[in-house]
């Protein structure tokens, strides 16, 4: 339930109301809304029953949300949330860009990866230390190793780092390396992660599972945000369906789907959305029409060498003429004012 002030009610009014809440177990936050204060009330709201809430000096109205997901619902923050990570902000309208090879595989490969993609302009390097890959016969990543490595990219070139976090125990060290914490697909329903990501300070980037409906995908966040941390980002990376020409149908939909439904930033990745690197440039052009609020790419130094996914990553100069083309869509959606949400 969110309970709507009025635009006069005052800071002793909010106090009112979070008392009241509080007095029967429940937890309150109060958000920012465009013109008024707004307090979203957590838990099983049936205990409100015998507070009369709407009675309460500087109460507008009271709502019931009609989600599954609260904390992660429009209705209870009408507000678009930007996510800071390490000071560069995700959803204020500029589109971030997280790139780099699908896996640490050396320190050279990942020194050269870094300077490529911060050459290219974008503001994150991705890279995964821990791989979860489908056979474990496959490369499996770095671990420790990795992190360093990223860490040491981090320092060379400015550049924020994301990268997966697949098991609990894995938080401690990727939150000490890391500026974001990746939730991979396979993971997005493990809730003993969710919540455990969720107590960690750092930012989440969570992508959508293989077979997730956007509900479920919602509730995932739900989860991380109920466990205390809010800055929870969502990365649209393609679903499983009959079509197997391409490793996943990238559901661009779901951006505009999402930004009805939530107030977190979206951002879309096109590499494992379609599992070719020719196919990453005009996907990566219509997430950002679409209103995505950033973009997730694989490039590689040498993807012919590449020990993962050098089929769906970029070379250098892929990704160099790719970025040029967002950055050109972007400031022309900006100029012409086309990504304004329609909120009705
Ligand atoms: C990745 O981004 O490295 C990755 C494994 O992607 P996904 O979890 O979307 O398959
Ligand atoms: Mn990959």
């Amino acid at each position: 339930m969110v309970i709507i002030m009025n635009p006069e009610a005052t800071s002793q009014n909010i106090a009112e109301v979070i008392k009241a809440i509080k007095s029967v177990g429940l937890d309150a936050k109060i958000m920012e809304g465009a013109q008024q204060k707004i307090v979203g009330v957590i838990g099983d709201k049936t205990k409100l029953a015998s507070v009369a809430i709407d009675a309460l000096p500087g109460v507008e109205s009271s709502v019931a949300i009609s989600k599954s997901y609260k904390l992660a619902s429009r209705e209870f923050h009408p507000q678009s949330s930007v996510v800071d990570v390490s000071g560069v902000p995700i959803g204020g309208g500029v589109p971030v860009v997280m790139a780099g090879p699908c896996a640490v595989e050396s320190r050279e490969q990942l020194l050269k990866a870094a300077q490529i993609v911060k050459d290219g302009g974008a503001q994150f390097l991705r890279g995964g230390a821990y791989k979860p890959r489908t056979s474990p016969y496959s490369f499996q990543g770095l671990e420790v190793e990795g992190l360093k490595y990223l860490a040491e990219a981090r320092e060379v070139t400015g550049l924020r780092i994301v990268t997966e976090v697949t098991t609990v125990e894995g938080i401690a060290p990727v939150a000490e390396y890391a500026d974001m914490l990746q939730i991979g697909a396979r993971n997005m329903q493990n809730f003993g992660l969710l919540k455990e990501v969720g107590k960690c300070k750092r930012p989440v980037l969570l992508k959508r599972g293989l077979a997730a409906t956007i509900d479920e995908w919602l509730n995932a966040a739900e989860y991380i945000m109920n466990a205390g941390n809010p800055n929870v980002v969502l990365c649209e990376r393609g679903i499983r369906t009959y079509e197997t020409y391409t490793r996943n149908t990238l559901d661009l939909s779901a951006v505009a789907a999402v930004k009805h439904l939530s107030h977190l930033p979206i951002i879309v990745d096109p590499s494992h959305g379609t599992g070719k690197w020719r196919m990453v440039k005009p996907m990566a052009l219509a997430a950002i029409a679409a209103g995505a609020d950033g973009l997730m790419m694989e490039v590689h130094p040498n993807p012919a060498r590449a020990l993962s996914d050098g089929q769906q990553s970029l070379t250098p100069e892929h990704y160099r003429t790719v970025m040029n083309g967002i950055k050109k869509l972007s400031a022309f959606l900006r100029e012409e004012n086309l990504l304004t949400l329609d909120e009705g």
